[in-house]
């Protein structure tokens, strides 16, 4: 059963969201689908409940700039733009402080976060109660249309999903301006809500993105900017593993197969939701004891195609792909 809590419901869905359940929250540009961020089983809930075949870096959401300069690095660009446009429809992607509390998998394992402060009384208000960081895309099952409504939001999430905090329809209905800060030169990755040009004005010429087909030709796939969704571990992976090589690292799931160096076991148990929580981690902690013993790569165990399965493997067939 999902609870639609009006707005006085604002402790309950805080108290919610520290719990670990999924809320979803009106913005000024759509409702998101709220979870906690420091917590990777919260943030793989979020994938599962979208039924999301692939894991994407989601958006940060805080009550003000200071909170959200707690897990990212800001320059002179950040501080000029989150003076002027938060609360607003902005997203900063910053280089992710060391200290961050925020969960791998809500940054799809990659070295940034994209962060902003949403303008709405009610997010602000969650938000200032939640005292965390929540991870939020569109409260929509994936490929649906972004929820604009309470109403929006039970039609495709009811059942899966603890709450709605249910603000009445959104005003902007687009989603926000995501603006890379992570090189020297800005880089708008999505248009929204806050125009180009207003962005221009407060920080000078901004980039488009090179569309990717032209960044792998000229192997610039990897300068900052493009990295989206291409976290991959340095030592080869190598998929369906039905024995390990001395001199492997292994990705175990279920119950490990014998020989290993050393393993990373997803989910002993065999459940896709503490897998997906345990990915970006546990390939980030295999590169690491690659490099201090000297192994040659990563056996992953097959992982089956049933709930957040399927994000996995896309996600390790990436990782397999030739560089
Ligand atoms: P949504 O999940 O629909 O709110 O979309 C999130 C947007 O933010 C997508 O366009 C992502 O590509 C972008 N995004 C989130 N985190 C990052 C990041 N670390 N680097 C680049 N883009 C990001
Ligand atoms: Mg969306």
């Amino acid at each position: 059963m999902t609870e639609r809590l009006p707005p006085e419901g604002v402790p309950r869905a805080a108290a919610l969201l520290r719990e670990g359940a999924l809320v979803a929250f009106p913005t000024e540009t759509v409702y998101g689908l709220g979870a906690d961020a420091r917590s990777g089983q919260a943030v793989a809930a979020i994938f599962e409940a979208k039924g999301r075949p692939h894991f994407n870096p989601l958006i940060l959401h805080f009550p003000e700039p200071a909170a959200a300069f707690e897990e990212v690095v800001p320059d002179e660009r950040a501080h000029a733009l989150a003076a002027r446009f938060w609360p607003g429809p902005l997203t900063l992607v910053l280089p992710r402080r060391r200290n961050s509390r925020v969960d791998l998998l809500a940054g799809a394992g990659l070295d940034t976060l994209a962060v902003r402060v949403p303008a709405h009384p009610l997010a602000l208000a969650l938000l200032r109660e939640a005292a965390t960081p929540v991870a939020a895309p569109s409260a929509n099952r994936s490929g649906g249309v972004s929820p604009t409504t309470a109403e929006h939001v039970l039609d495709g999430l009811s059942g899966r999903i603890a709450a709605v905090l249910d603000g009445g329809p959104c005003a902007v209905g687009v989603e926000s301006t995501v603006l890379d800060l992570t090189g020297a030169g800005a880089v708008l990755l999505r248009p929204g809500g806050v125009t180009a040009a207003a962005i221009e004005a407060v920080i000078g010429p901004i980039g488009r993105p090179i569309p990717v087909e032209a960044a792998e030709a000229t192997r610039t796939l990897r300068s900052p900017g493009m990295m989206l969704s291409h976290y991959a571990p340095a030592l080869p992976v190598r998929l369906a593993a039905g024995e390990v090589g001395l001199e492997e690292g292994l990705l175990a799931f279920g119950p490990p197969l014998p020989g290993a160096a050393v393993t990373w076991n997803l989910s002993p148990s065999g459940d896709t939701v503490e897998a997906a929580a345990r990915l970006f981690s546990g390939l980030r902690w295999l590169d690491a004891e690659g490099a201090r013993r000297g192994l040659k790569g990563i056996a992953a165990m097959p992982v089956p195609v049933e709930g957040l399965g399927e994000a996995i493997n896309d996600r390790l067939r990436r990782a397999a792909a030739p560089r």
